[in-house]
């Protein structure tokens, strides 16, 4: 049978509700909400490494009458002012009150933090002697030090809760009633702010009884926002979605969530009944005003993410504050925009696109950045399709985890090869010295993250396996927009596949730990990098929107001749010579039959230096089933021939064949190639909803909800596994 694309957690995107009174496809909701998702953003953007305000400062003491006295420990930070994002720095040292001797103890306390909102919870161990994120507002933080067996001691303090100068600097495209909508807001004073202070007017929305009206004042929850950094206020549409350490999802007790019109509304933060801040755009309805009568004048902002043609030509788009995030409460201080933003400064200066790359064209000029990030340096270029993809890798001595930049530096050839320009970024993996070093894959942004022996590529990002609790960790998530997304982990939680790969997203986690790859011999290096650069570039073919049979699902076609066929993960075979079918033979056939391969009788098998891996031209002729001609092989060219059956000689009439039992059980299909290079796309934040080449409006891509449906890679990559353990001596036969 075909191996399905995850075809259970396809979901179709509600219509948009313009105009206001249009019913919501409520029959969307159940398959919508088969979709964990969550979660985006944080951001330490500029100026948030000032120090701590002076109205933040407790300094640490002992609590509990019965737990040894303070001045046993003393313990320092540099910042005493601990908020979300930062890393903080600190000491502790035990002093013994009999004898007076000092002993560091920094590596034995452990943080507890606790929080009216989120509880109390034990922090990671604090290896590197750092002290974790804090989140939330107003907040205790205990070290505790369990030095002492009986009785652990414990140092608390309270931080308190600031308003800061909470600014609205970007309002994001709100399209579709089940993707969460967006506010960014932005701290522009020298204080913390806690979100907790403010609330939100706009419109809401409710999916049970779809009404949708103007002027709900929504509650916000803590959430700590430094001084000179962004986050963002997002709608909790489906009920499930979690916070994160810099976007929180909110839904009202009366079950409304923000879903405002880009046609005409409004977003305003509240901060002691008045306006902390407040745009309205679009025609004025009526009803629509500032709590404060000083919150805005004149004219409105313009319009924005109104209905259009295609829905795809909206998502990504935002109205934005200008990049100084001037504010004079008037229109001048804002513009619609094509190119959002989020957890950045609004600094894109243009609207187009012209190379097609989903990065705006200015944003791919020397000087220019995107929401403070610079490309440039990194290598975009106006008039090139860029690809930038990050690596994280987790800790491990296991080879099969660790990036190998042969394999980097030959994805990156073969895009070159093709028109693209692929951006890999490993941080210091390949270049040690500080700084940026673009050749080396060192765009200062990869990490080598905790290992965890299983990842979880469909739990939300509070799991601790989680995919998106590394991406969320350890990402700049200023990048969601530009970047690609890839850990290399050791086992998938969920199937045994080495690889897994949104369909037109920007996620891919690389599972090929615990598979005995290794760089010992020859051999066994040639695999290595060959079959981590095919699965890297097999799921970032996913991620273009590729699928196993190209435009379709069908697996194992021998004339689509592609790294996305599983019939030619193991190299492409060299078409239109006598071995154009050593793939297709050695997949279904032993090596005791007639036409029988064995690994090594592969023609540039992955343990060579002349493997070959590539996305299909489409060039090949369709093949019915119905009507196999052996005589002209996969190719069409008369005199390769390709001995379908097995029986050991080239038949000369054609005959009825299932050519890809391992991809369907069919014996009629019409097996075609496919151009992949001509339908890649690179746009997966801007224009991905609706674009699936079988599926209009399957697909809908949206950085608040940083969660696609990924290509369906079980059981079949499996086989991969086993043929680099096992197969160097006889391949299995268990997958038919
Ligand atoms: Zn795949």
């Amino acid at each position: 049978m075909t191996i399905p694309e995850q075809q259970s957690t396809y979901f179709d995107f509600a219509k948009p509700l313009t105009p206001r009174s249009k019913l919501y496809a409520a029959s969307s909701w159940g398959r919508f909400l088969l979709l964990l998702l969550l979660i985006i953003s944080i951001n330490n953007g500029n100026g948030c490494t000032s120090k701590s305000p002076a109205t933040t400062a407790p300094s640490f003491s002992s609590t509990g009458s019965t737990l040894p006295v303070s001045n046993d420990i003393t313990v320092s930070a540099n910042n005493i002012q601990i908020l979300a994002g930062q890393a903080e720095p600190f000491t502790a040292f035990y002093t013994d009150p009999n004898t007076q001797a000092v002993t560091d103890i920094t590596s034995q306390v452990n943080w507890l933090i606790s929080d009216t909102t989120i509880g109390h919870f034990l922090l990671e161990p604090l290896a590197a002697g750092l002290l974790q994120t804090l989140k939330g507002g107003s907040a205790m933080v205990t070290a505790e030090y369990n030095g002492f067996a009986s009785n652990p001691l414990s140092i608390t303090t309270i931080y308190p809760s600031t308003a800061g100068t909470l600014l609205i600097t970007e309002v994001s495209d709100c399209y579709y009633s089940n993707v969460p909508c967006w506010v960014e807001v932005y701290n522009s004073s020298a204080t913390p702010a806690d979100l907790a202070l403010y609330q939100l007017k706009t419109s809401g929305f409710n999916s049970d009884t779809s009404n949708w009206p103007y002027n709900i004042t929504f509650p916000l929850p803590h959430l700590t926002i430094m001084p000179g950094s962004y986050a963002r206020i997002a709608g909790n549409d489906n009920g499930t979605r979690a916070n994160d350490i810099s976007t929180v999802y909110i839904r009202n007790a009366q079950n409304y969530y923000p879903y405002w019109d880009g046609a005409a509304d409004i977003a305003e933060l509240i901060y002691n009944g008045a306006t902390a801040d407040y745009v309205e755009w679009g025609a004025t309805p009526t009803a629509l005003a500032p709590t404060s009568a000083t919150g805005w004048s004149g004219a409105n902002a313009p319009s924005y993410s109104t209905s259009a043609a295609s829905a795809g030509s909206i998502l990504g788009s935002s109205l934005a504050r200008n990049a100084f995030n001037t504010d004079t409460n008037t229109a001048a201080d804002w513009s619609a925009k094509t190119f959002a933003t989020p957890l950045g400064p609004n600094d894109v200066t243009s609207n187009v696109d012209a190379d097609l790359d989903g990065i705006p064209d200015s944003s791919e000029a020397s000087g220019s950045t995107f929401a403070g990030l610079d490309l440039y340096a990194w290598g975009a270029r106006a008039g090139v399709k860029d690809i930038f993809i990050e690596i994280d890798y987790m800790d491990s001595i296991d080879e099969g985890i660790i990036p190998r930049k042969e394999a980097l530096d030959n994805v990156v050839a073969l895009y070159a090869a093709n028109g693209y320009t692929a951006h890999i970024d490993t941080g210091n993996l390949f270049d040690a010295p500080a700084g940026i070093n673009p050749l080396l894959h060192d765009l200062g942004g990869g990490n080598r993250v905790p290992y965890s022996a299983f990842i979880d590529m469909s739990a939300p990002a509070s799991s601790s396996n989680s995919f998106y609790n590394y991406k969320y960790k350890y990402m700049d998530l200023k990048r969601l927009p530009v970047f690609h997304y890839v850990l290399m982990a050791d086992q998938d939680l969920a199937q045994a596949s080495w690889g897994l790969g949104e369909v037109l997203g920007n996620d891919i986690s690389i599972t090929m730990g615990s598979s005995g790859l290794n760089s010992t011999s020859t051999f066994d290096l040639n695999q290595l990098i060959n079959l981590q650069a095919s699965t890297l570039f097999h799921e970032l073919g996913h991620n273009l929107g590729l699928l196993h049979g190209g435009n379709d699902q069908i697996n194992y076609k021998p004339n689509y001749v592609s790294t996305m066929n599983y019939l030619y993960t193991m190299g492409l075979p060299q078409m239109g010579t006598a071995s154009e079918a050593d793939r297709y033979y050695y997949e279904n056939f032993s090596s005791s039959q007639p036409c029988g391969k064995t690994y090594s009788q592969v023609l540039n098998n992955p343990s060579t230096t002349t493997f070959v891996m590539n996305y299909s031209h489409g060039t090949n002729p369709a093949i019915n089933e119905t009507a196999v001609l052996e005589t002209i092989g996969l190719s069409g060219t008369a005199g390769t021939g390709a001995d379908y059956n097995c029986d050991g000689i080239i038949s000369q009439t054609a005959y009825l064949r299932n050519l890809n039992p391992m991809g369907d059980n069919l014996s009629s299909s019409i097996l075609n190639d496919f151009n992949d290079w001509a339908a890649v796309t690179l746009l997966f934040y801007q224009n991905a909803s609706a674009q699936d080449i079988n599926n209009p409006s399957t697909y809908a891509i949206n950085l608040s909800s940083d969660n696609q449906v990924k290509a369906a890679e079980a059981p079949a990559d499996f086989r991969l596994r086993d043929f680099t353990r096992r197969d160097r001596i006889s391949r299995p036969k268990s997958f038919f």
